[in-house]
């Protein structure tokens, strides 16, 4: 596939442009100061003597100015509406590239070992419930003299919810497995065992 179907495969894929604009960052980089002998992004090109860019280079180059034009002066990536629904291996991917700029090497490095993963998550399970004790409060007339505000422990307990399930997925991948396969596995055994119809199957 060329520098230039790679780019377009990228649009509207929000998951894999955050993995993939790193490198295509680099490469532009690199382009900056000279055209380079190609090598990163297309293989082998002679670069044109003139001092222009080649056409990969170029074409890079025009992807990323789209991409400013885009993203305005917001800075924002937030997919837009109708974008693809997040899956397991969404967040498996983009999840194993982040924690690799804070754990090189990872899974197979030994900087966290298993239990340090799961500290981590069991960490942010006791967050979520310290959230859910203060909407009880709320719930039970217990505020104290501290108001609480029910939107904001909402958006707390996503936070700390969403924390759980990051690193849930971190935990998984330390030992090899994958959650989303888990988590199918798991539901469906359950519902068989108690002889209910939901199940959940493998998305194509
Ligand atoms: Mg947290």
């Amino acid at each position: 596939m060329s520098a230039s179907d790679k780019l377009k495969a990228l649009k509207g894929n929000y998951t894999l442009l955050a993995v993939a604009l790193p490198q295509i960052v680099a490469v532009m980089e690199a382009a900056e100061s000279h055209c380079i002998d190609c090598g990163p992004c297309n293989g082998g090109v002679t670069p044109p003597e003139d001092g222009s860019p080649c056409w990969s280079c170029g074409h890079i180059r025009a992807a990323l100015a789209a991409l400013d034009e885009q993203l305005g002066d917001s800075g924002s990536t937030s997919p837009p509406e109708g974008a693809t629904p997040l899956t397991f291996a969404d967040l498996a991917m983009v999840n194993l590239s982040r924690a690799r700029r804070w754990h090189p090497g990872f899974p197979d490095d030994d900087d966290w070992n298993g239990a340090d993963w799961s500290n981590a998550m069991c960490g942010e399970t006791g967050e979520a419930a310290n959230v859910v004790k203060k909407l009880r409060r709320m719930e039970t007339g217990h505020e104290g003299t501290r108001p609480l505000d029910e939107t904001v422990l909402h958006k707390a307990l996503a936070d700390e919810l969403a924390d759980v399930v990051i690193y849930a997925d971190l935990l998984a991948a330390k030992y090899g497995l994958d959650l989303g396969i888990a988590v199918i596995a798991k539901f469906n055994e359950v519902s068989e065992r108690q002889e209910f119809p939901e199940r959940l199957a493998v998305s194509a």
